[in-house]
């Protein structure tokens, strides 16, 4: 579902991503982790377009990124993409945040758009919350929404960056639950999380990612099992 060959991306002489590869099948979880400033944001924003690079190809779905043709903002469409900070548009109530794109890139009615928006809500327990302002709500609760208005765009893929980092610790385990049950669902996923806990549970593999390069991929009972590189060893033991 996502192929990244030999992507490497440069800030002027700094580079950022350094040669990495790696792929994501269909219905898989991978769980990227490392460094702060290891390039996990960098790599995880290449997938969905967010970010140029200037060597190695990447492919969602089959549709090449390096490729000067290619539509990236139908591309986008269809990639789900939740951030540390959930990026609602406070002026909407949490519906009109779910129907927004719907309406205005698949180019749904507002009927159809609502009743897969107010699905959505349901699925993540917040059907309640529907009329709602984000600003009204709790992180959890927000970071909840944002999971639910990428799914609306019914996504291939779902990419997530930290998003349970700026909560507050009662507030992680909602949203985790959220992912958990979208993993166990089939959906694919890649995500940038320090919640080991998290990958434990239903992460396939784990990356491990240190000064732009990804020093381990591996299934991820062996990457908590099995005896690891040195790095990957002692940024283990920081977090867990
Ligand atoms: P964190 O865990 O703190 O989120 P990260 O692994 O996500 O870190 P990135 O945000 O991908 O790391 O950043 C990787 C490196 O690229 C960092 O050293 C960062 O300072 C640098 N960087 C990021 N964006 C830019 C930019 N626009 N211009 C120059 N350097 C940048
Ligand atoms: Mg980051």
């Amino acid at each position: 579902m996502i192929s990244i060959r030999n992507v490497s991306k440069w800030y002027g002489d700094f580079r950022v991503l350094d040669g990495c590869s790696t792929a994501v099948g269909k219905g898989e979880v991978v769980v990227v982790c490392g460094p702060s400033g290891s390039g996990k944001s960098t790599l995880i924003k290449c997938v969905n377009g967010l970010e140029p690079f200037q060597q190695g190809d990447i492919r969602v779905d089959g549709t090449s990124l390096a490729d000067p043709k290619t539509d990236l903002p139908r591309l986008r469409a269809r990639v789900g993409m939740v951030f540390q900070h959930f990026e609602l548009f406070p002026h909407l109530s949490v519906i009109d945040n779910l129907c927004l794109a719907q309406i205005k890139v698949l180019g749904r009615s507002r009927e159809a758009a609502r009743d897969k928006g107010m699905a959505l809500l349901a699925r993540v327990g917040l059907a309640e919350q529907a009329q709602k302002h984000p600003g009204q709500l709790s992180g959890g609760q927000q970071q909840r929404v944002a999971i639910a208005r990428a799914l609306a765009m019914d996504p291939v893929v779902m990419l997530f960056d930290e998003p349970t980092s700026a909560l507050d610790p009662e507030m992680v385990s909602e949203v985790l639950e959220v992912m958990v049950q979208l993993a166990q669902e089939g959906m694919t996923m890649m995500c940038v999380t320090h919640e080991m806990g998290f990958a434990r549970r239903v992460a396939d593999r784990v990356i491990f990612m240190d000064r732009g390069a990804i020093l381990e991929d591996v299934p991820a009972d062996q990457f908590f099992a099995a005896p690891r590189a040195e790095r990957t060893r002692e940024f283990l033991s920081k977090i867990l």
